[in-house]
């Protein structure tokens, strides 16, 4: 199904007075999109294959539905109990493990302590998620090698899943997951629910709907629903990006910033860089130790701290309310990443702005990034920081590809755009 219609009420969609009373307390006047379509599919017990951007609401979409199966199973069974789980969500992060479970307990505040929502991830003791296994959990939320971990030790069983959701699905096997994948999946019933949202569709997920799904309902939002995301891209001088980024956040001076870059090392090092030029920013990337990652990303999300640079574990799912401004310092590896990293900003219809700085380096790289992407924007600059015609002019506006690296040609295998776009 692709569709753009105008989505009913949350009252039209069948959803119990539980739910409906805590949407009401969060100001979700209306159902986005993705939930306007995908909460009836997931009422009706269907299988569902949901292509929504990141930022379109796809957590209710899936929590509001399997918790209403949940409390009506749970009144009419008077409780179970034993080490099981009913609703399993499997996501690629540990943060967004943590923000699906929280969402999930926000709205099942007027179940009364009936269903219980746990989140497991790594990086932290195994033994304090043991404890609130025990009994069993309505929800699990996990990465998928720590619940592995749990299986084996006993603390959790898989046989009584009635519903899975895999979340971010295209990260999940990009991420290296799928032995782990295959082997929960392995561990599940083969009769279930399956509900499978990613917000891009390279071949693996492909493979995985075919395996998977019982002839799912699809749903392929057209256009991002969230029309308030500006886009911008500013051709910067080789060697003057960090000045370009100090001057921008100075000038701008918005509330939240959130820089991506390609690498740990280069967090640390822009933001040393950045200190120098009297901007205080914090670091977010895959060495830290999980209880820092925690608080930094606490301490961004309620405004504590205003500008972060992250590498790419920042760039899916996350919800950081009202991000006025995401910056890609390095673009990003793949074309889909450039999506996810600007989807933190401009996310439930808030106004958002995304901005790339590309030196002489980066233009070839950007092209192919809005080609697969299917936009195109135009190449600004910054006042102040005007090109220096006699080293850029060449490749200022390049959209023909760069020419390929010396002696490429003569190799045997993928070809140099390849390269890029078959790195999703
Ligand atoms: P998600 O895509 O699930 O991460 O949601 C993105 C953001 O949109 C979160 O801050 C949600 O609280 C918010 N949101 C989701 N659905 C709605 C809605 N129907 N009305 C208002 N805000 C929403």
């Amino acid at each position: 199904m692709t569709t753009e219609t105008t989505p009913a009420t949350f009252t039209q969609l069948d959803l119990i007075s539980p739910l409906l009373a805590r949407l009401t307390e969060l100001e979700y006047s209306q159902p986005t999109q993705i939930q306007a379509h995908a909460i009836p599919c997931v009422l009706a017990g269907r299988d569902l294959i949901a292509g929504a951007n990141t930022g379109s609401g796809k957590t209710a979409a899936f929590a509001l539905p399997m918790l209403q199966h949940i409390f009506q199973q749970e009144s009419k069974q008077q409780s179970h109990k034993g080490n099981f789980v009913i609703g399993l969500i499997l996501v690629p992060t540990r943060e967004l493990a943590k923000q699906v479970a929280d969402s999930i307990r926000s709205f099942s505040v007027h179940f009364n302590g009936a269903i219980k929502t746990v989140a497991v991830f790594g990086g932290v003791s195994a033994n304090t998620q043991m404890l609130a296994l025990r009994g069993g959990a309505d929800i699990l939320v996990a990465t998928p090698g720590r619940l592995l971990d749990l299986i084996s030790s006993h603390a959790i069983k898989l046989d009584q899943v009635k519903t899975l959701v895999l979340d971010e699905a295209d990260r999940m096997l990009s991420l290296g997951f799928t032995d782990e994948l295959s082997a929960l999946l392995d561990l599940l019933p083969k009769k279930k629910q399956t509900l499978l949202f990613s917000a891009t569709f390279p071949e693996q997920v492909q493979t995985l709907t075919q395996k998977l799904l019982n002839n799912p309902v699809e749903i392929q939002l057209q256009s991002r629903e969230i029309s308030t995301l500006v886009q911008r891209v500013f051709n910067v001088n080789k060697g003057e990006k960090t000045a370009v980024l100090a001057h921008l956040i100075k000038e701008h001076q918005w509330r939240q910033t959130l820089i991506f870059v390609n690498a740990k090392n280069t967090c640390e090092h822009l933001a040393q860089k950045l200190a120098k030029r009297g901007i205080a920013a914090e670091v977010f990337h895959g060495n830290k130790a999980q209880g820092a990652r925690t608080r930094v990303l606490e301490a961004f999300k309620s405004g504590k701290i205003e500008v972060l640079i992250a590498t790419d574990i920042a760039a899916r799912g996350l919800d950081i309310e009202k991000l006025p401004v995401v910056i890609n310092f390095d673009l990003p590896r793949s074309p889909s990443d450039y999506m996810h990293r600007i989807g933190r900003s401009g996310r439930a219809g808030e106004v958002g702005l995304a901005l790339s700085l590309i030196d002489n380096d980066d233009h070839h790289h950007f092209y192919i990034i809005e080609k697969k992407n299917k936009f195109r924007l135009e190449r600004e600059q910054v006042e102040g920081f005007e090109i220096d015609e006699a080293r850029n002019v060449p490749l200022l506006n390049a959209e023909k590809p760069m020419a390929k690296p010396a002696g490429s040609g003569k190799k045997k295998g993928p070809k140099y755009d390849d390269f890029w776009l078959n790195n999703d």
